[in-house]
Formats: C-alpha cells, sequence, structure tokens
C-alpha cells in the first residue's frame, strides 16, 4: 500500500521527540477585538499559528488554572465564555513539564447580569453579576476539564464589585439600597466577611467607593476615598488595616485600579490619572509615588523580574518603573498617541507580560507590537487586523518529556 513519505518522516520525528527531554518555551496570546465580537490567538514564536474564536460581544481576557483556560468575560453581552488554551504548566518542583495542543472553546456558557470584576484566588474563580446582586463561583482546577458548574454568593445589593474566597470566610464588597428618590447611588462602603452562603460573618469594614482588588504574599488590598484597605486571612477572620493616603501626597487623588506581584510582598496601584503608587502593606513608608509624564494608559507588573512594572502612558511612551526604588528606569516610544480624553472602553493599547517582552496591543494600527524589557526596543510585530484590544498571555518555559 502506498505510504505518504511525508507522514512516515513526521512519524519519525515525533518518536525522536518523545524520547528526548525537550527544553521549551511556548507563550500563547489571546487578544479580544474592540468591535468584532471575536478573540484571535497565536503562538508568539510562530504567530502563523492562528485560531479565532467568536464570541457575542466585547471581550476582556483573563488566564486561570495556572493559563490552562482563558476566559472572555463579555460585559455588554451578559456571558462569558472559556477556551482551553492548549498549554498546561505542570510543576514538578524543581521544574515544570509544558504540554501545547491547539486551544479550542468549551461549549457550555455562563450567562448572567453583567459579568464584571473576575477574582482567581485559592483554586476558585468567582465572576462578579454587576446587575444581578450575586457572584458565580467555579472551581479553577474543575474549569480545566472544561466543567462549568458555578455555585451562587449572593450578595444584598446588585453593584459593581467582587467577591473573593479568603482564609476561611468569603469577602465581598457591600453596597447600599439606591435612594427611593432618584438621586444618585451611594458609593459602596466597604467590604465585609461572609459565610459561602452569603450570611455576615463580621462587621463591615469601612472602604469608601471600594475598586480594584489585587493579592499579594500575605494580603488582599483595595482602593478606597481614604486610602488604600488591606486584609490578611485569620483563622478568626479577616484583619483589616487601612493605609490613609499620606499628608506629603497630593490631596483628594486616589487609588481605584491595583495590581500585586506574585513574587514578593508588593503592590503597584495608580494615584490618580498620571502617577503611579508602590505600596507595601506591611513595612513603612506604605505610599511610594512616581509622578507619570502623561496620563496613564495601562499598566502591567513583570512575573519574571518581580522588582519591575511597566506603564504606557497617552503620548505612546513605554516606561519601565523600578519597584524598589520607585522610579521610572527607562522610556521609549511604542506606539502613536492614545489621548485619555473620552470613554474609558474607547481603544487604547493594553499590555502583557511574555516572559522578556512587553506585548502591546495597537488597535489604530491592528498590531500586537512585541517590546523587550531591557532596552524597550521593538524586536517585533504580529499583524491581528481589526482593531486588537484586551489581551492576555499564557505559557512560558518547562521540559517537554
Ligand atoms: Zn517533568
Ligand atoms: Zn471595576
Amino acid at each position: 500500500m502506498f505510504r505518504p513519505f511525508a507522514s512516515a518522516s513526521l512519524l519519525a520525528l515525533v518518536s525522536t521527540a518523545a524520547l528526548a527531554d525537550e527544553d521549551v518555551t511556548h507563550f500563547r496570546v489571546f487578544v479580544g477585538d474592540h468591535a468584532a465580537a471575536e478573540v484571535t490567538a497565536f503562538d508568539l514564536a510562530a504567530p502563523e499559528n492562528r485560531w479565532r474564536f467568536a464570541t457575542t460581544g466585547q471581550a476582556k481576557l483573563f488566564a486561570v488554572a495556572g493559563g490552562a483556560v482563558v476566559v472572555a468575560v463579555q460585559s455588554d453581552a451578559d456571558v462569558v465564555h472559556f477556551l482551553h488554551s492548549g498549554i498546561t504548566m505542570d510543576s514538578h518542583g524543581d521544574h515544570s513539564d509544558i504540554k501545547v495542543s491547539a486551544p479550542t472553546a468549551f461549549d457550555t456558557v455562563l450567562t448572567g447580569p453583567r459579568p464584571f470584576h473576575l477574582v482567581d484566588h485559592d483554586g476558585k474563580v468567582v465572576i462578579n453579576h454587576d446587575k444581578g446582586g450575586y457572584a458565580d463561583v467555579l472551581d479553577g482546577a474543575a474549569l480545566a476539564k472544561g466543567q462549568v458548574a458555578p455555585v451562587k454568593f449572593p450578595q444584598g445589593q446588585p453593584h459593581h464589585g467582587f467577591v473573593t474566597p479568603l482564609g476561611n470566610v468569603w469577602l465581598s464588597t457591600v453596597a447600599q439600597p439606591a435612594p427611593a428618590d432618584g438621586s444618585p447611588a451611594l458609593p459602596r462602603p466597604g467590604v465585609q466577611a461572609f459565610t459561602a452562603a452569603g450570611v455576615p460573618a463580621g462587621d463591615l469594614a469601612i472602604c469608601a467607593g471600594v475598586h480594584g482588588e489585587a493579592f499579594s504574599g500575605d494580603y488582599l488590598a483595595a482602593g478606597c476615598k481614604e486610602g488604600v484597605l488591606t486584609v490578611k486571612a485569620r483563622p478568626d477572620g479577616p484583619d483589616y488595616r487601612m493605609l490613609p493616603y499620606p499628608a506629603d501626597l497630593p490631596a483628594g487623588v486616589t487609588t481605584g485600579t491595583l495590581l500585586g506581584s506574585a513574587a514578593m510582598q508588593v503592590f503597584l496601584g495608580n494615584h490618580g490619572p498620571d502617577a503611579l503608587v508602590v505600596i507595601d502593606p506591611a513595612e513603612a513608608p506604605a505610599f511610594r509615588r512616581i509622578a507619570l509624564p502623561f496620563r496613564r494608559v495601562d499598566f502591567v507588573l513583570d512575573p519574571a523580574q518581580p522588582a519591575q512594572g511597566f506603564v504606557l502612558t497617552e503620548d505612546g511612551s513605554l516606561h519601565r518603573i523600578d519597584l524598589l526604588g520607585a522610579r521610572i528606569t527607562a522610556s521609549a516610544r511604542a506606539t502613536g498617541a492614545y489621548s485619555m480624553d473620552g470613554h474609558w472602553n474607547d481603544p487604547r493599547p493594553r499590555l502583557a507580560m511574555a516572559g522578556a517582552e512587553v506585548l502591546v496591543t495597537d488597535p489604530a494600527a491592528g498590531l500586537v507590537r512585541r517590546i523587550a524589557t531591557a532596552d524597550l526596543a521593538e524586536v517585533g510585530t504580529v499583524a491581528v487586523g481589526g482593531t486588537p484590544y484586551n489581551l492576555t498571555v499564557v505559557g512560558g518555559s518547562g521540559l517537554d518529556h
């Protein structure tokens, strides 16, 4: 019988690879379009490996379950889609095993009134439904197996907030009922501990207008009008500590977006539109401010170099931040200018990390730009087409054996 030569040689290659201990670095990028209801995935080192997934609306993308699953939260379309990223990293202690296959969409989707903030903590993926008055709690390990079995966490009043497991309780933002006379809704007063069934398990911790949650080390942090609230899990319940904005920072300026380092105990937050703050939850000084030359478009922490982060400002410059020194160490032009005037959801660049590169979506150019962290030089671009907007990256380095 005729046997195609190509198949035979491919078979030989595969069996050779299977015998060797192969060192593999593989990053896969998922990009949501601003206008079209679709997500594009491509391999960073071989962008011709490309997949497109239809969504219902514009998606914000989150890599969860150790990067095995990508969640596409579509706030305006009341739906959440899930993708198997096709890359799994299995830690063996001294090294990780990496397995690479094609990404695939889950058959099951999650629907609910205005899904928004997503928290991935302690093996749980929790999605707040801002107009539903509840959060959906998903198990990360089950998600990695393709199972979507949400458990509802009830909240008193529907609001733009978050829910997270914290030690032996659940922490949720709390909102007040809208005034009956039609006057504007009151600010969210704070956070509170609950049982999994939503029964209060502690008093309200004041954090006016609470927004922007992140984890680092032992701490959860969230932005408030009066400062940044830190929360630590203890056997007898959460330990709350308000870090008030110091008097030497510009008055009336607040933090509403926070990132937490996975490798050292530190947070990077915004401080108004044109500054960042490095926040140490345990040691003084709690706040160190970094003034930016223009308003910030997006910022990220570098998991490969925990003492550094990157911020893109509206003039199109990318700045490298030294968290230990709380200063900008390098700046270079990365994109054209993107004014922060206008709507918060206008198409502007978003940042994500992939090893020694910062990836920057450039919606006006239809590109993802690859910028080296070492010198902020552009090492390449990937044409995505359309209006590339939100993105997330999965993968890393491991052994294939
Ligand atoms: Zn191994
Ligand atoms: Zn928000």
